[in-house]
């Protein structure tokens, strides 16, 4: 039976060390994941679209369809396809991811190390943007006020929380949500040369 995760002893593939052992980065960027990360981004994730689908539900179950198709299309699909394929865990053996967001999410395309492109960033937000404002058309027409307050501070926690844990140690640097330190990521390109060449060409890395 193929593990859960990929061994936290193991060097990422895109990574030229031996081991992980007393790494420069090991503290600062999350190489490797578990499933106690894996509880925790659905524990802050799911109450936002619990509350979103309740809303949906009672415009009737097509309308909660399309919304669940948009999430699967988007979060299975062109986010792992505009984003995910840029980072260095896609770059990992297996089919599918096992990581801490997107886990299970199949590996259809190719790694490309590197930055995403404008039209990629583009595509990542309106797809966000479409799957997370979806619900709102719901709240106002089933003049649902209270439940639209508290989702809008659900999603804004949510976002707060990815940030705080997340983000900032997030190997995968194209991500427009990343906020990984220069010299944190100069520390990692270090290690991983094949991502390095792949930011050479485009390299405002300070953003
Ligand atoms: S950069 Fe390489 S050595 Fe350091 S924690 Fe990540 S995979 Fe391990
Ligand atoms: S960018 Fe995030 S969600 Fe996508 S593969 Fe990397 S760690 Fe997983």
């Amino acid at each position: 039976m193929s593990k859960l995760f990929i061994d936290p002893k193991q060097p990422l593939l895109t990574c030229k060390a031996q081991s992980c052992e007393g790494c420069p980065v090991g503290e600062d960027v999350v190489c490797h994941f578990n499933g106690s990360q894996l509880i925790h981004f659905l524990f802050f994730m799911m109450p936002a679209f619990l509350l979103g689908g309740r809303a949906i539900f009672l415009s009737g179950i097509p309308m909660l369809l399309i919304w669940i198709g948009l999430i699967v299309g988007y979060f299975l699909f062109t986010e792992i396809r505009v984003m995910c394929s840029h980072c260095p865990h896609y770059a990992e053996e297996g089919a599918s991811l096992q990581c801490w967001a997107n886990y299970g999410a199949s590996r259809l395309w190719k790694y490309r190390p590197g930055p995403m492109s404008i039209t990629e960033k583009i595509i990542f937000f309106a797809g966000l943007a479409l799957v997370m404002l979806f619900p709102m058309v719901f709240f106002i027409i089933n003049t649902m006020w209270f439940d639209m307050i508290l989702y809008i501070m659900i999603v804004t926690a949510a976002y707060l929380t990815m940030r705080n844990l997340m983000c900032n140690h997030c190997m995968n640097f194209a991500c427009p949500l990343n906020i990984v330190s220069k010299d944190v990521r100069e520390k990692f390109f270090e290690r991983n040369p094949v991502v390095a060449e792949a930011w050479q060409s485009d390299i405002d890395i300070s953003e």
